[in-house]
């Protein structure tokens, strides 16, 4: 199979569908993998890497999409990209199309046959190509929270691990899922004293096992939550109620709980976010203020660390693409129940029962 990996072209987007590992695993399975030229520098795969991984060196997009049999990305194909797939090819990527009716329907009418990672399942009822994802947001959290709180950077200027004599930070982090565990993992070994809310018991015990008293947990209700918010130093939001927006778990009004220069980091900004005065921002411009509190709001943050993020994401996605690959899309999904999960659409059909509900086209 003729395998294709374009350069991204959403804004701010550094990742890349194909590592060259990725590649020389596709080509040793007998596939011919076609890089466009420039399309792993983001991510600091540069094309020579992918030549000696076994990659053929195409110039622009256009090329790749009209001889690949099988597109790999990373975002939802842009306008410019949608106009150029077609029937019999495969596009395997990021798709949210449920809030996107626009792509949905261009898609339809290529005739394309689209595999969304986001809704590929797995054995234990996670997301395994959504999960990478949260692990690096969640890692990231409170790195950036430490740094919004230096002085210099409008923060109330409280190192998060204390020194000898002076106490750590408090960091408070709700919904302790993939992300909330990655964060509670970072603040726990930055030094900081965390403590981790979640509305599932089994959750928080699991969380309370693995730390084994390295944190606290504490069943999420509003009074747990607006103790906790006069302490804290940081705040990190990872929620997910999947399928709904974000509950908004931090009020306006409560922000005078906390002391000026505090940190909000909202994690669950892409759904929405769990707090009342969050809005998204970018990596330009990742912080503002409201009330004298920080607020770090980006909806993207794995693309902050494009390297690790491509690394992670493709360790997630190989296996799948050298399925798809090998075996065609037909078999592919007819022997795997999770990679089915994924199909969106195929030859003008909408596969997605939730994107049909979300658009009223059941
Ligand atoms: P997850 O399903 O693994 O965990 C979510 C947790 O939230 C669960 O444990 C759940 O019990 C808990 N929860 C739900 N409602 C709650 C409530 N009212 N109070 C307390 N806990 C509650 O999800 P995840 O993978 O950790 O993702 C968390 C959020 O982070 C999602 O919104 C996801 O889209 C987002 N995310 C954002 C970025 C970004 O770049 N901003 C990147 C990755 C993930």
């Amino acid at each position: 199979m003729k395998i294709g990996c374009p350069t991204e072209i959403k804004p701010q987007e550094f990742r890349v569908g194909l590592t060259p590992e990725a590649v020389r695993e596709a080509a040793a399975h007998g596939h011919e993998v076609l890089v466009q030229a420039g399309a792993g520098l983001g991510a600091g795969f540069p094309d020579q890497d992918y030549r000696a991984a076994g990659a053929r060196i195409l110039p622009d997009a256009a090329a790749i999409f009209a001889e690949a049999d099988m597109i790999v990305k990373v975002k939802e194909p842009q306008a410019g990209e949608r106009a150029m797939l077609r029937r019999g090819q495969v596009l395997f990527t990021y798709l949210h199309l449920a809030p996107d009716p626009a792509q949905t329907r261009e898609l339809l009418e290529s005739g394309v046959t689209a595999i969304a990672y986001e809704t590929v399942t797995d054995g234990r009822g996670g997301l395994p190509l959504l999960a990478p994802m949260s692990e690096v947001a969640g890692r990231l959290a409170p790195q950036v929270g430490a740094w919004t709180l230096q002085k210099a950077n409008g923060g109330s200027g409280v190192l998060l691990g204390g020194v000898p004599g002076v106490r750590p930070g408090n960091v408070v982090v709700i919904g302790g899922g993939v992300v909330g565990a990655a964060a509670a993992r970072v603040a726990v070994g930055m030094g900081a004293n965390v403590t981790v809310l979640d509305r599932s018991v089994p959750r928080l015990s699991e969380l309370d096992d693995v730390f084994m008293g390295r944190l606290t947990t504490q069943y999420a209700t509003q009074a747990a939550i607006a103790d906790l918010l006069p302490g804290a130093d940081m705040v990190i939001g990872a929620v997910l109620v999947p399928g709904a927006a974000a509950p908004k778990l931090v009020t306006r009004a409560q922000l005078r709980l906390m002391k000026p220069g505090s940190v909000l980091v909202d994690v669950a900004i892409d759904q929405g976010g769990c707090f009342e005065t969050s809005h998204p921002t970018t990596h330009q411009d990742p912080v503002f203020e409201v009330d004298g509190i920080m607020h770090y709001c980006v909806a993207n943050m794995p693309g902050a660390v494009a390297r690790t993020s491509t690394r992670a994401l493709g360790n997630a996605t190989l296996p799948f693409v050298l399925a798809l690959a090998d075996k065609g899309w037909r078999r592919a999904l007819s022997e795997d129940a999770h990679l089915r999960a994924g199909l969106a659409t195929h030859e003008g059909a909408l596969a997605s029962a939730p994107v049909a509900a979300a658009q009223g086209l059941d």
